[in-house]
């Protein structure tokens, strides 16, 4: 069997016949015409999952979006001053809602000494 497209000879395997050239292929029996149509399927079938990864990939930005939102919203604010007793940097981790009202902070502690306050 030849492909009709590149005219080269197409070997066989699993049933099928495949050109050592382009991705087409041919069932046994198959014209040039059945040929085209399985490259043509074979092509769509790629646009589907190029348009299923495409859609997965906007998904996960979107993801990233609401998470780095969540972050912003719901995440810790840190505030610091200096520590009264080696006057290093002191920090506490204040907790927020969604709506950014505080719902819990840590003491400040001291990042040089560990001094807590
Ligand atoms: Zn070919
Ligand atoms: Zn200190």
């Amino acid at each position: 069997m030849t492909c009709p497209h590149c005219h080269t000879e197409m070997y066989q395997a699993n049933q099928r016949w495949y050109c050592f050239t382009c991705p087409r292929y041919a069932f046994p029996g198959d014209g040039p015409a059945d040929i085209e149509r399985h490259e043509h399927e074979r092509q769509a079938a790629l646009v589907l999952l190029d348009v299923a990864l495409g859609d997965l990939a906007v998904q996960r930005e979107t993801d990233r979006q609401i998470l780095s939102e969540m972050e912003a919203t719901m995440g810790q604010l840190i505030q610091t001053r200096g520590c009264s007793k080696c006057g290093g940097t002191m920090y506490k981790i204040i907790e927020t809602d969604q709506h950014g009202t505080p719902t819990g902070e840590s003491p400040y502690c001291c990042h040089s000494c560990g001094h807590m306050e």
